[in-house]
């Protein structure tokens, strides 16, 4: 079921934009305020719970750290468990990691070995608030798979469309609002 006009309104009127931070140049988009008003957060979790009800999924996998509060309540809202990927060092069990490039060097997040149980082939929806190159997400659906389940979708709230960061991703991919 697609979002109404107004839902979509209310939805991006709730989003913030800082922008020059963390740097000149970007736009920061702070879902915080969104998170803070309870009529955009219900509008755009039952729109998730909506579209992902039909995908018979057996987990939610999200992103460190702004998909681990989206990711988490569309788990519970689908009935399944939540698996956090996380930033390098922060997972206290056996982890698999995997390294991304930025701007200028890299960063790696890790997932635990045993993250999806025994199953191998579980059906896991991969849940972060933005997609801009596309990097983190894509090291993130790679690390699901190498642990024997299979990212089905990765889904964020917003994508930066001119950034083209679903190009290349080998998962298909949802975003709730494309900005240009
Ligand atoms: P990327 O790996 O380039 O797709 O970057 C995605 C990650 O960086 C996500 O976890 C986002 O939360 C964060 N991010 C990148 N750009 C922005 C932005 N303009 N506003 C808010 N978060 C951002």
């Amino acid at each position: 079921m697609s979002l109404s006009t107004e839902e979509r309104t209310i939805i991006i009127d709730s989003i913030r934009n800082i922008p020059d931070f963390p740097k000149p140049g970007i736009i920061f988009k702070d879902i915080t305020t969104l998170l803070g008003n309870p009529k955009a957060l219900n509008i755009l979790m039952d729109h998730l719970t909506n579209r992902y009800l039909g995908y018979n999924l057996d987990y939610v996998a999200g992103i460190d750290a702004r998909g681990f509060i989206f990711g988490s309540i569309l788990a519970d809202r689908l009935g399944i468990g939540f698996v956090p990927v996380r930033k390098k060092g922060k997972l206290p069990y056996t982890t698999v990691a995997e390294k991304y490039s930025l701007e200028y060097g890299f960063d790696e997040v890790e997932i635990h070995i045993d993250a999806f149980g025994e199953k191998k082939g579980a059906k896991v929806l991969l849940v972060d608030d933005l997609i801009a190159t596309g990097g983190t997400a894509k090291a993130a659906a790679s690390l699901i798979n190498k642990v024997g389940a299979k990212c089905v979708e990765a889904c964020f709230i917003m994508e930066l469309a001119f950034l083209k960061g679903r190009e290349g991703f080998d998962t298909q991919v949802y975003s709730v609002l494309q900005i240009d």
